[in-house]
């Protein structure tokens, strides 16, 4: 049996887990998975029980285990806390992404057809778009030290985070994207800012130097600003894009529109295998906790939904209930169901607006008409 650890965390993250889950039982159960799901506490929940951001009996379970589902961390209750010192000793998520050592974080970003002329974008702009934004997910300025505000001798404070990459720690993400790349069209944009940063004048020699070991991949330095501009202007001209955990985070949230809503966007985190060679990995949506639509069966389940697609793929060694699982959410949205995040204004003819929940049972409904239709043609051939 594999062994799958859930953790809902905080605001939509139950929710859009709960839907999650729905779906990856369905696929299980038809396909023939033997599947035990695990529940932990994270971050605000856990806080609220515990008094702590994620139990260790939590970080065993989730290097121990073939999977990792995660909704999201985070909310006022908790974000308004006076907290200092290593983000991992303030954040569960980030408690466990650091003790697994998950460093490689994989976000695709593909938009569906469905959608193609309802994204901000004019749809010649997102049509061809196929690309993962690769986000270096253990160092940086989000871990970086000294992490505080300090008071200073005339009672005026400032506050410092640290933007700190060791050269081994970029050669192993920027390694990890020319390996992605090699196995995708064979084009990596590596982003930093080394026109007024160390770490970047240091990320831009790091990735020229592994170019050499991967002379079949084109490799492109971009200013993270000019890569902004460049995803808005034209977005299908990347394939893999690396990046640091700062700026990959943002890229990604802005990239999320090409898809039609941040909700889209699935994500993967991996590390290198442990000496046993067990593969530990977390799979969950780009997006945060949303606590202005929580608990109002508003969220949109997809990117947890395709966070499960990249964990058949990925973790469980079932390429077809990946494909089933994407293929389900394409025809949930072909046939009309739409949650509010992803309308621009009033629905239009042939649209509905659904929920969570309404949305989940759409995309059952679709990978169950699938799986009907392949038993017919099967049958009859
Ligand atoms: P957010 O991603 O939670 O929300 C940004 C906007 O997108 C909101 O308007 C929200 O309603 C909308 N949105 C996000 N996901 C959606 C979905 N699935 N369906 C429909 N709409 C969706 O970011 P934020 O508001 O800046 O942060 C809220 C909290 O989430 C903060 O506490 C932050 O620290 C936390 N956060 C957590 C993670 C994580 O757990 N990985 C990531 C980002 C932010």
């Amino acid at each position: 049996m594999a062994k799958i650890v859930v953790m809902g965390g905080d605001g939509i993250g139950p929710e859009v887990v709960d839907a999650a889950c729905a779906v990856l039982d369905r696929v299980a159960d038809r396909l023939g998975l033997d599947l035990g799901f695990e529940h932990h506490l994270l971050h605000g929940a856990c806080w609220d029980v515990h008094g702590e951001w994620v139990l260790e009996e939590t970080v065993e379970a989730a290097r121990t285990a073939d999977a990792v589902l995660v909704g999201a961390e985070g909310g006022p209750k908790w974000d308004s806390m006076a907290l200092s010192g290593p983000l991992q000793e303030r954040s569960g998520l980030s408690r466990l992404r650091y003790n697994l050592d998950l460093y490689a974080n994989l976000r695709p970003v593909k938009p569906f057809p469905a959608l193609f002329d309802e994204t901000p974008f004019k749809p010649e702009v997102v049509r061809h778009v196929d690309l993962v934004i690769l986000r270096e997910l253990c160092g940086g300025v989000y871990f970086g030290l000294p992490k505080e505000i300090q008071v200073l001798d005339d009672g005026t404070r400032r506050g410092i985070d640290t933007q700190v990459y060791t050269e081994a720690e970029i050669e192993r993400i920027v390694r990890y994207g020319f390996e992605l790349a090699g196995s995708r069209r064979g084009r990596l944009c590596s982003v930093e800012k080394s026109n007024v940063m160390e770490s970047g004048v240091l990320w831009r020699e790091v990735a020229t130097r592994l170019h050499a070991e991967f002379p079949e991949v084109d490799l492109v330095h971009q200013l993270a600003d000019n890569t902004a501009m460049q995803l808005v202007r034209d977005p299908a001209q990347f394939d893999v894009v690396v990046a640091d955990n700062l700026f990959a985070d943002l890229l990604s949230d802005q990239a999320g529109m090409v898809c039609g809503s941040l909700g889209m966007l699935p994500s993967a985190s991996f590390g290198d295998p442990l000496p046993d060679g067990h593969r530990p990995a977390i799979y969950e949506p780009v997006h945060g906790s949303a606590p202005d639509i929580t608990g109002q069966d508003l969220a949109n389940p997809i990117g947890t939904i395709l966070s499960v697609a990249m964990m058949l793929r990925h973790s469980l060694a079932c390429p077809e209930g990946a494909d089933l699982v994407e293929a389900g959410v394409g025809d949930a949205l072909a046939a009309g169901h739409r949650t509010r995040d992803l309308l621009r204004g009033d629905p239009r003819p042939g649209q509905t607006v659904v929920g969570c929940t309404e949305m989940r049972d759409a995309v059952l409904t679709a990978i169950d008409d699938r799986l009907a239709a392949t038993t017919e043609s099967d049958g009859g051939s």
